[in-house]
């Protein structure tokens, strides 16, 4: 629990978040300034502020992160394209030092992204 984070805070439960799904390992929530008519963060419980903090022990909860935005997004019938990102740092604007998978669909999006 990082006292100034915003998501720990949301983890914990002081910030409401509308929660989709949780487990041990993580929570999903509904982004509040939604990019797509489904955007959901998927957040490990634990603080890790950016991708590049992650240890080698941390693969199986990568991974975690992506079965679980996978079966959201199957459950929502977007397995006709969706889109799974981890902004890292300020140059490809994370704006929350603590490490999210954005689970975006609903539409079509553009490559590259901007
Ligand atoms: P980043 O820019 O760091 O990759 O993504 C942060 C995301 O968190 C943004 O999409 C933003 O809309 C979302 N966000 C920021 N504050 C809150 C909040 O208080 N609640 C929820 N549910 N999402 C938030
Ligand atoms: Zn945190």
């Amino acid at each position: 629990m990082d006292e100034d984070c915003l998501f720990c805070k949301i983890i914990e439960g002081s910030i409401p978040a509308a929660k989709v799904y949780e487990d041990e390992q993580c929570v999903a929530i509904e982004d509040i300034n939604p990019q797509a008519p489904t955007h959901i963060l998927l957040i490990p419980k634990r603080h890790i502020a950016t991708v590049l903090d992650l240890a080698p022990e941390d693969a199986a909860l990568v991974g975690h992160l992506h079965l679980n935005a996978a079966d959201i997004a199957r459950k929502r019938g977007l397995t006709d394209g969706f889109r799974l990102v981890f902004n890292c740092n300020a140059g490809a604007g994370q704006t929350v030092y603590h490490i999210h998978l954005h689970l975006l669909g609903g539409r079509t999006f553009g490559w590259p992204p901007g």
